[in-house]
């Protein structure tokens, strides 16, 4: 982009006439108002954002608190934020939703999928055991220092007079320029204070692909355990975040490289490490573990691109593919706990899905990952994962192939993501051959899946009527003979059609003496 497109794009964007309003609004208040944090950052890295945070100083005259005797009660602070944003609802009128939270001093005003939201300019003071402070009503200035990073500092006046007025006091710009995260402050104080930030500056350099300044990365290491007052929920929020965006191997690479990930993940450190035995070694787990993830990652994003072909943009990573990517992360987890040596076959790892899959809710469960049908579809794709591989490596039988589709049913396309992701080595002429297996299996599957409906598998002949035919009372036969019928149309016996299915049923009948 040239220097003229991007002034005339944040030109643009600033021409926005809500925050046009705002800024007299704060005017007529005798208010000063500024945009503040991820809008302004965003704005200069061209990213889309929608949340506006808005950061409202009051005057010493005012009946709004006096920033140079602050006190520390809560309940005195002022709340310009939220008299600001009733004011900017008022003038929007019906199509403004206002939403006030008076025990925080913040106001949000929603209009379409614009966020806006008013809070008073703060200072704030940390006690040693926890992250919540002390706030006081502040300057702007106070405001900025207590900001996490200097990009995330950055202020936009929105008062007429000083329109666009940028107030970058810790050289946030230039930064951005060298993709640095850096905290604005001590980085020992910033990240004491609010452990938080650690895992924020991680998930900020992977979003961004921005490094971390050598202060902030030391102070981040010596600081690692203090992550531990952090509940586990913020924590996960970050690690979504990171799952998310374009290459999270990076993300996890720093928090390994930090000293974090053994706090929050010890069962992704086992995966570390190379070990040789009779000068054979198996591969380092850890890193194509994450290659695999970013493998994913890609595939999902030319998937999502070749969707919406028209966008000149990279299209936002689309949220319901963060499952996937957890899997992909965690598909080799059972790893460790398999690895045995072979005097024949060198280094094994015999059921390492199958046990990987058994780690799945207890790993869920710890991180505060949902411990719903999103676990369930992770547990499974772990616990599938070798098997369209081992098609691939086998000769494919139609057999074979209807059984994996009726296992994965409407996730079979994600499992065959998940496997062509694997697929990971570095042998070029290997590669090439699995990919090409690759392919066959594929054409297989939708051959099979458009003849026999095999995804979404329900049995012909039901349990009822199985009874009724036979004159059954339920017992375990009737299950047997339904399981009997399912494995003759996976195994291509019969189709899976409700008269070849009966005649299938009552054959079995006779031969096992069930009827004459
Ligand atoms: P995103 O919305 O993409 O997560 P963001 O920077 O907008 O990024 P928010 O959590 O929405 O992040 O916070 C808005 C702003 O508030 C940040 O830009 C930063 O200035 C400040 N902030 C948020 N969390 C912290 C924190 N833990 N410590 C210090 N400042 C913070
Ligand atoms: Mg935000």
């Amino acid at each position: 982009m040239t220097m003229e497109t991007y002034t005339t794009y944040i030109e643009q964007q600033l021409s926005n006439p809500i925050l046009r309003m705002v800024g007299s609004e704060a005017d007529s208040m005798g208010l000063d108002c500024y945009v503040i944090g991820g809008w302004v950052r965003d704005l200069f890295l061209r990213r889309e954002s929608k949340d506006i945070d808005i950061v409202v100083v009051g005057h010493p005259d005012q009946h709004v608190g006096d920033p140079d005797s602050p006190t520390s009660d809560p309940d005195k602070r002022s709340g310009i934020g939220i008299t600001l944003a009733e004011n900017v609802a008022k003038q929007l009128g019906k199509k403004a939703h206002l939403s006030v939270f008076r025990t925080y001093g913040t106001a949000q005003v929603k209009r379409g999928d614009l966020e806006l939201e008013f809070v008073g300019a703060r200072r704030e003071s940390y006690q040693h055991d926890s992250r919540n402070p002390i706030v006081e009503d502040g300057t702007l200035q106070e405001d900025q220092n207590r900001r996490d990073f200097t990009i995330n500092a950055l202020a936009i006046c929105l008062n007429s007079d000083r329109y666009g007025e940028l107030l970058d006091p810790f050289d946030g710009i230039g930064d951005m320029t060298r993709c640095i995260i850096r905290t604005p402050l001590d980085p020992d104080i910033t990240f004491s204070d609010d452990p938080l930030r650690m895992m924020r500056a991680v998930r900020f350099a992977t979003q961004l692909g921005f490094n971390l300044d050598g202060e902030t990365f030391d102070a981040i290491v010596r600081n690692r355990e203090r992550l531990r007052i952090i509940t586990r929920e913020r924590i996960a929020d970050e690690l979504n975040k990171i799952m998310l965006s374009s290459r999270p191997s990076e993300g996890w690479i720093l928090l390994d490289k930090t000293g974090l990930l053994p706090l929050i993940f010890p069962e992704l450190v086992a995966l570390k490490g190379v070990e040789v035995k009779e000068g054979r070694g198996h591969k380092d787990v850890f890193y194509h573990t994450l290659k695999v993830l970013d493998n994913v990652a890609e595939l999902q994003s030319q998937k999502n691109n070749d969707q919406s072909p028209m966008t000149n943009h990279q299209s936002p990573i689309d949220p319901s593919g963060l499952w996937l990517r957890w899997a992909a992360l965690l598909h080799d987890i059972g790893k460790p706990r398999s690895k045995a040596w072979d005097e024949h076959a060198g280094w094994t790892f015999r059921n390492h899905n199958y046990i990987g899959a058994k780690m799945i809710p207890g790993i869920f469960k710890r991180l505060k990952l949902p411990l719903n049908e999103k676990m369930e579809y992770v547990r499974k794709m772990v616990d599938l994962h070798m098997r369209p591989i081992n098609l691939i490596e086998d000769t494919v039988t139609d057999s074979a192939v209807r059984r994996l589709l009726f296992e994965a049913g409407d996730d079979i396309d994600d499992l065959m993501m998940l496997c062509d992701a694997d697929i990971t080595s570095r042998n070029e002429e290997k590669k090439a051959r699995f990919h090409a297996n690759y392919i066959l299996v594929r054409q297989k599957m939708v051959e099979l899946e458009e003849r026999d409906r095999i995804r979404n598998f329900q049995p012909p002949v039901k349990g009822d009527e199985i009874m009724e035919l036979l004159h059954l009372e339920p017992c375990s036969l009737v299950g047997e003979l339904k399981s009997a019928i399912k494995d003759a149309i996976l195994d291509g016996i019969i189709p899976n059609e409700y008269e070849p299915a009966k005649e299938y049923l009552m054959k079995l009948a006779r031969e096992r003496g069930v009827i004459e």
